[in-house]
């Protein structure tokens, strides 16, 4: 077995002991940093009422809080399903190394989670998208941005 896949393991072990915890659906995640875990996740959208409680996010914060940034660089996310936009965004905000996973999107639909409502919502122009999202005070929220670029004390990421 490679490290990979025995990377692989502990995330979908993670799954199995969260969905027979009952703390919500069967998915788990897992960070590594240089050979180690350093975040662990599963899902607990329906324990935490958190709609984000999705196992990438909840290993995401365990993983950031543990080593004390706010990305997650040289790392590596073992995901047991294909992580779905949310988690995708989350992960590309976290800026890891790789990202692997072992159920897919069609897997997830099979098994009752079906992404691909907001896979079509983001390919949909604004105007046809399910959620009404209609832009308003641009004006005033532009200043606060022109702040921010002149703001010398400003920590980027
Ligand atoms: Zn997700």
């Amino acid at each position: 077995m490679t490290r990979e896949e025995k990377f692989m393991q502990e995330a979908i072990a993670l799954s199995l002991q969260g969905m027979n915890a009952n703390e919500g659906g069967p998915f788990g995640c897992i960070i590594v940093k240089d050979d180690k875990i350093v975040g662990r996740g599963n899902n607990k959208v329906t324990t935490l009422n958190d709609p984000t409680a999705h196992a990438e996010v909840v290993a995401i914060r365990d993983a950031c809080k543990n080593i004390g940034d706010f990305q997650l660089t040289d790392c590596e996310v073992y995901t047991s399903c294909e992580p779905c936009p949310m988690c995708l965004g989350a992960i590309y905000w976290a800026r890891p190394k790789a990202i692997y996973f072992a159920n897919n999107r069609a897997d997830a639909a099979n098994a009752g989670f079906d992404d691909s409502l907001i896979y079509d919502e983001i390919n949909a122009n604004i105007e046809n998208r399910q959620i009404p999202i209609i832009a308003i005070g641009r004006e005033d929220a532009l200043k606060v941005f022109e702040a921010w670029k002149n703001k010398s004390d400003k920590k980027t990421y």
